[in-house]
């Protein structure tokens, strides 16, 4: 059953390859919250022109700056010349587009280059589609990542720090960070919200809020307990996107791929101490038995 969602707010849901984006169509103004990965930037524009029924887009925001949150954010500055508003701490490696810093090369993930005009920081209030949201703090998933929460109608736009079943790879923790700590506390932070329904970056809409935090809290223990987890996890969501990237991919190729993002090369190393070829295969046997991925002859397929 989809939740329902006062009219100024949309849901764009998309595949898990672009996050959800969220349109929020006021009497006065209108803005959007994500805008996808950058091989789906078409069906971005198309999707929100369509929404829009002839209105301009005033405004796009960011939950947090992983390519397939703003990967439509070129192309929606170039076609709206709306103003596009991304984390305060993220705002001088978005300037510079150091790829390195904003984890692009990391992932081997593809973001096209995006200006912005303002900037968003925890403690904020704006005016978004004639609705008040308050601009919180969501650090773990990713350490500059923001909730966007409309108490008057306890809408929570959580971005990937929380979604129906779980949240986002803890990506700083991959890279020595800490993370585990940050991702209770920002679950903390949204049990204190009361929201009512919780618009996640991949999934429906949902309620039953309490039911998701302790979801989520059982798998933070599940991972903190051992941290070779998160990595694992990390190694398979990964490979899943160049999947639904690429659609298919030659299993004798993937060692190759795999040592070709730093990312996973660091993981491999640092904490899974496996082979390339070993890696490789777990990852492609793991991808099978979650369902996520079928081999047909030399290949990996998505599903
Ligand atoms: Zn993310």
């Amino acid at each position: 059953m989809s939740v329902r969602l006062p009219p100024p707010i949309r849901l764009l849901e998309r595949g898990w390859l672009s996050s959800n984006s969220v349109l929020l169509t006021g009497p006065d103004d209108t803005a959007l919250i994500d805008s996808g990965y950058a091989t789906h930037a078409g069906q971005t524009l198309a999707l929100v022109r369509h929404a829009l029924a002839g209105r301009s887009l005033d405004r796009l925001l960011n939950t947090h700056l992983h390519s397939d949150h703003c990967g439509g954010n070129a192309a929606l500055r170039a076609a709206y010349g709306c103003q596009v508003a991304i984390p305060a701490l993220d705002a001088a490696r978005v300037a510079a587009w150091d790829e390195e810093a904003l984890s692009y090369r990391a992932t081997g993930q593809q973001c096209p280059r995006f200006g912005f005009d303002a900037t968003l920081a925890p403690g904020m209030a704006l005016m978004l589609g004639g609705l008040r949201w308050e601009v919180l703090a969501a650090p773990g998933h990713d350490p500059h990542a923001l909730l966007f929460f409309c108490a008057e109608e306890g809408v929570l736009v959580s971005g990937d720090a929380l979604w129906e079943d779980g949240f986002g790879v803890i990506f700083p923790e991959l890279a020595g960070e800490p993370g585990f700590d940050e991702v209770g506390a920002t679950l903390d932070l949204i049990a204190g919200l009361g929201a009512r329904v919780v618009i996640p970056g991949h999934g429906s809409a949902f309620t039953g809020v309490d039911g998701a935090l302790a979801r989520a809290r059982a798998r933070l223990d599940y991972l903190r307990a051992d941290p070779v987890r998160n990595a694992r996890n990390a190694v398979k969501v990964l490979l899943k996107f160049l999947l639904l990237e690429r659609q298919a991919i030659a299993l004798a190729a993937l060692p190759q791929l795999l040592g070709s993002i730093p990312l996973v090369e660091r993981v491999r190393r640092a904490q899974l101490g496996l082979a390339p070829e070993d890696m490789a295969h777990w990852a492609a046997q793991a991808l099978l038995k979650a369902g996520a991925a079928r081999i047909d002859g030399a290949m990996l397929h998505d599903v």
